[in-house]
């Protein structure tokens, strides 16, 4: 087993503590939800375990604009080329844009082949309250890149446009030369502050998780899923299929390493997007597990990393293939090989400008079946199941930013293999209490 489960210590490791307490989240919430009791609905559930599933979320979400800034400050100027920086944001989009279109042709191919909705019986479901998204200008999308305000962007986390400030910052750093160096310097510690913070918090790991799921599952209710069954089956296989099909094969071909190894070092970061349902919030561990357990140089994660967590939503585009396909039977329309085409076109678009928080992708669902002409209040038909369904995806689509950063990276000969090969790599130190002797204070 390539994933060092005990140390030497006797103790679990990290990722199967997180394991576990995701297994056990499971079991508790559907027993909970068995039990159907007042006071645990209220006082465990959306008490207990909301308030220490809102605390792990929040404090994922406070790592992300600082760890951002600081890896990229450091990223731009470590690589030290703005040629190369070019190349690499050229290239990573196009990957991006790339595994989307793959994943979201791929899933209706095997939702028309497969064939979910076809004769679903409409009654009983309130349509009502289903409201629609405006499709976004693509020229809206470009424009709102660039910042008017830059602590605005870096308060309400406007990701695009942290970028790119950041990048600017960054190049402006470089043409400067050696009068910046203490600013590069701080900010280089700084980076490695932020991530010792990210250690710290994800010692909390299986508690957050434990309970956001637990929650989940107490408040879903298997009963929301029987009648969308064929919905959820052909989603999952085709989220499954994308997994470790497509992007499995693309991280071989393209970059050589090996897949197995790779998805084994990518399971903590999948587990807290599954748990979190937020790209965004996962960024951390994302960059965490690509540059310490995967060996990407930070330079290119720093930019990757929270790029793809932005624009790329492999999961998400899946999601809407299978949806429109699903919706189209239900409502017994054909939409025909340019309506497809369109999905695929709008999917890809809503990807890029949408953030990579929870329920998102749903929203931006109402605005491509408008796009073809189908009835937005279908949504309502996969509204109960979808909070399962973007936990799914969610895993998905940071699985699919992390296969990109790691070909880009490959490609620029900038993964350390040794790394790669090493299972014990980047594992955690669980013990936030070993603090080096010379830093503690004196009796
Ligand atoms: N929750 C997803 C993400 O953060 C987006 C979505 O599909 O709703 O990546």
């Amino acid at each position: 087993m390539a994933d060092a489960h005990v140390h030497d210590t006797g103790k679990l490791s990290l990722t199967v503590k997180i394991m576990i307490a995701m297994g056990l989240g499971i079991v508790v919430g559907v027993l909970f939800d068995v039990i159907d009791s007042e006071f645990i609905d209220t006082n465990i559930v959306a008490g207990f375990f909301g308030m220490i599933g809102t605390m792990f979320v929040n404090a994922l979400k406070m790592l992300v604009v600082p760890l951002v800034f600081f890896s990229l400050i450091t990223g731009v100027t470590g690589i030290g080329d703005i040629r190369v920086l070019g190349r690499v944001g050229g290239k990573s989009f196009a990957l991006y844009m790339f595994t989307t279109a793959c994943a979201i042709g791929m899933a209706i191919v095997l939702a028309l082949l497969i064939g979910p909705g076809a004769g679903f019986d409409m009654e009983g479901i309130n349509t009502s309250g289903v409201t629609g998204a405006e499709a976004p200008s693509v020229w809206a999308t470009f424009a709102a890149i660039v910042p008017t305000n830059p602590i605005q962007a870096f308060a309400s986390g406007e990701m695009l446009q942290v970028i790119f400030y950041t990048v600017i910052l960054g190049v402006a750093v470089l043409m400067m030369g050696d009068t910046a160096k203490p600013f590069t310097e701080a900010c280089g510690f700084m980076n490695e502050l932020v991530m010792k913070v990210v250690g710290i918090v994800m010692v909390f790991a299986p508690y957050g998780v434990f309970a956001l799921i637990a929650k989940t599952f107490a408040e879903q209710g298997i009963g929301l899923f029987i009648p969308v069954m064929a919905y959820v089956v052909t989603l999952v296989l085709a989220l499954f299929l994308h997994l470790f099909g497509t992007l499995s094969l693309l991280l071989k071909l393209l970059s050589g390493l090996n897949p197995i190894t790779f998805m084994q070092k990518m399971r903590p970061a999948q587990i807290f997007a599954f748990s979190t349902a937020s790209s965004n919030a996962t960024i951390p561990v994302t960059y965490r597990s690509v540059t310490e357990r995967i060996g990407v140089d930070k330079g290119v994660a720093s930019f990757c990393v929270p790029f793809g967590a932005t624009i790329n939503m492999d999961g998400t585009a899946i999601m809407q293939g299978v949806a429109t396909v699903f919706l189209a039977n239900v409502y017994g329309i054909d939409l025909g090989l340019t309506g497809y085409i369109t999905v695929i076109g709008m999917a890809i678009l809503a990807s890029i400008g949408t953030a990579g928080v929870p329920g998102v992708g749903l929203v931006m669902l109402t605005m491509v079946l408008t796009q073809v002409g189908l009835p937005i209040e279908g949504v309502a038909i996969i509204l109960g199941v979808d909070r399962l369904m973007d936990m799914i995806r969610t895993a998905v689509n940071i699985t699919g930013d992390a296969v990109v950063t790691t070909i880009i990276a490959k490609s620029e000969g900038k993964v350390d293999v040794g790394v790669f090969d090493d299972p014990e790599a980047g594992v955690i130190a669980e013990d936030v209490t070993d603090i080096p002797a010379h830093a503690q204070p004196a009796e």
